[in-house]
């Protein structure tokens, strides 16, 4: 069984994912956690629930979903894992994150890379990676085919999609990624945003103002 708990941090509303089963083994995805208050939140749900976190995760590396990578992996003790077109993504968060307001961000450096097609494991549970760049170059989203559910990152959102405008971004790309690595997910695929509430697969098939059937291209 595996357990998603999320939470909303930083000023950019992100969602933070602790993935984790009932023997206590988690992983950490986006965490996007800066000041204390929103640590401490994550902390006391860890302590509360006994879990061991054994991995970090980066969907991608902008600045909402990286604050608190560094903070993680000392806390943790836990390795970072992006994909590698993240890398640079990674690197320019320290010089623009003061332009943001996030003074006091501490960088960190990915301890490995993600590949495409390969497999996390959360315990005995299975996380496919999988590549959707667009909104971000090395974007990639991990789908629990057991239970049809997938981290999406700021690819697809409850009636929208990442926006495309960043160094990197490419919206005819994000669309084509969409269309052919998420749409051909199963119809009852829950996907677990970056941003905002959960949506599905056939929901934003049929309404997504941007990729849905009813799309102007
Ligand atoms: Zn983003």
């Amino acid at each position: 069984m595996l357990y998603i708990k999320s939470f909303t941090f930083n000023p950019f509303q992100e969602n933070t994912y602790l993935l984790y089963d009932e023997k206590g083994n988690g992983t950490l995805i986006d965490p996007g956690c800066f000041d204390l208050a929103e640590r401490k939140e994550l902390l006391d749900f860890v302590t509360e629930k006994k879990i061991r976190i054994t991995q970090l995760l980066n969907t991608h590396c902008h600045i909402d979903h990286v604050l608190g990578n560094a903070w993680a992996k000392k806390t943790f003790g836990v390795e970072l894992l992006i994909h590698k077109e993240e890398a640079a993504v990674l690197k320019a968060v320290e010089v623009y994150a003061p332009n943001y307001g996030m003074v006091g961000y501490e960088s960190s450096e990915a301890d490995g890379f993600l590949v495409e097609g390969d497999e996390i494991k959360v315990g005995d549970e299975v996380l496919k990676i999988i590549f959707v760049p667009g909104h971000a170059p090395g974007h990639v989203v991990f789908y629990h085919e057991a239970s049809h559910r997938c981290i999406g990152g700021d690819t697809l959102f409850r009636g929208s999609i990442g926006r495309t405008d960043l160094p990197g971004g490419d919206h005819d790309l994000l669309l084509s990624k969409i269309k052919s690595q998420l749409f051909t997910l199963p119809e009852e695929t829950v996907v677990y945003p970056g941003h905002g509430p959960e949506t599905t697969i056939a929901f934003e098939k049929t309404h997504n103002p941007f990729v849905g059937k009813n799309a102007r291209s």
